[in-house]
């Protein structure tokens, strides 16, 4: 078989991560991302980017936890190298603090982030609020830098990206052997998935340079998060809302929420609204699919349903997608050799 024709649908932050695993993966595969939205216009490129996984209630822990290890041991490696001021990826210290101790006293991640321990009592001085805390040191990716780093690495491997909206896989079938979907929210219209629905999230991103520490409440609502340039502060989680447009009374309740946190934000500046859609769901769809018309078969791998924890996760159901590409091509190969024989 000719080198095979790999056709990824989405370019926010698991298209292109999976378009890169599978250049990696498989060196000798021709890769295209089509997609209707490039950075900075996806969803990918309003999040507040930090590693702290949410939890997916239809994944077993361990497979979660799995994901979460890989993406961190991925960025660490990114973050200790030349590479971290122009992939936007860093370091960052903090807690998470809650009015009421939480059901569960150790996340499941709590072995995978840095240092993590409880908080002491003087450090919840800092919080009259709350009265239980969490300290550890995670990683933050600035997005749309992020997502630029990761074009740049794509192109430099020879893989094609079009500016391009795909109403049905099908009809990347004559072109192309295998078809990745990572549309995220777009999904629930190209392959009608009903179990995938919106959490509509809005954030502010402000200018608050002395600001180094996260602060986030338990509850997963409020949080402010230091990037390289500038602070996210956060949030809502609206269910099956798809607005884009940004709610003024909004802004002003997470910003007075968040000053509440760190009273110095009162002197930041320089704020600006950004909404995004969630790409939710049960678990992540992550799995392999035959399409067939006439006759005809087009292998699909999904890989979307990221919720609000795509970029904890992104390196790690990269690498799993990249698998199943692998074994699709098997398939491919395995069936053009019988058909020879
Ligand atoms: P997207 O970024 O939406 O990309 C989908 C791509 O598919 C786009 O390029 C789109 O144009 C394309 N597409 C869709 N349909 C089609 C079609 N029919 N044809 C062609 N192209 C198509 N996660 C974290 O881990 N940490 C955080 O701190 C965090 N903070 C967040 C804060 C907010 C406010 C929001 C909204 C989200 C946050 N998230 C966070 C979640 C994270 O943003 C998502 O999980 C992630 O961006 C999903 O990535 P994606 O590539 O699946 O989707």
């Amino acid at each position: 078989m000719a080198a095979p024709k790999v056709a990824v649908v989405g370019a926010g932050v698991i298209g292109l991560s999976t378009a890169l695993c599978i250049t990696e993966t498989c060196p000798s595969c021709s890769v295209t991302i089509l997609s209707d939205q490039f950075s900075p216009n996806t969803t990918s490129d309003v999040a507040a980017g930090m590693l702290i996984p949410h939890t997916y209630p239809g994944t077993p822990i361990h497979v979660q936890k799995q994901w979460f290890k890989e993406t961190f041991a991925y960025l660490f490696a990114i973050s200790n190298s030349a590479e971290a001021s122009e992939a936007g990826i860093h370091l960052v210290s903090g807690w998470q603090v809650f009015k009421n101790a939480p059901k569960e006293e150790l996340p499941f991640w709590s072995d995978v982030v840095l240092g993590f321990r409880l908080m002491s009592e003087a450090e919840l001085r800092k919080f009259p609020q709350h009265r239980f805390g969490q300290a550890f040191m995670t990683l933050k990716c600035d997005c749309p830098p992020y997502l630029l780093w990761l074009e740049k690495r794509l192109k430099a491997t020879g893989a094609q990206m079009y500016t391009r909206k795909v109403a049905d896989l099908w009809e990347l079938h004559s072109k192309y052997n295998v078809v990745v979907n990572c549309a995220g929210i777009g999904a629930q219209q190209l392959v009608g998935d009903k179990e995938l629905f919106p959490v509509r999230g809005q954030v502010l991103k402000v200018h608050a340079p002395w600001v180094k520490n996260f602060i986030r409440d338990g509850d997963g609502l409020t949080y402010i998060y230091p990037g390289i340039h500038r602070v996210t502060l956060g949030g809502t989680r609206e269910k099956e809302s798809w607005s884009l447009f940004p709610n003024p009374g909004t802004t002003k309740d997470i910003f007075d929420r968040c000053c509440s946190l760190e009273p110095s934000l009162r002197g930041a500046q320089d704020i600006k609204v950004k909404v995004g859609l969630r790409p939710s769901r049960r678990c992540v769809r992550l799995q392999r699919e035959v399409l067939s018309q006439g006759g005809l078969k087009l292998p699909v791998v999904h890989n979307y349903g990221h919720g609000a924890g795509g970029f904890s996760m992104h390196r790690g159901t990269a690498k799993e997608a990249a698998r199943l590409v692998g074994e699709c091509i098997a398939a491919l190969q395995g069936s053009l050799s019988r058909a020879k024989l």
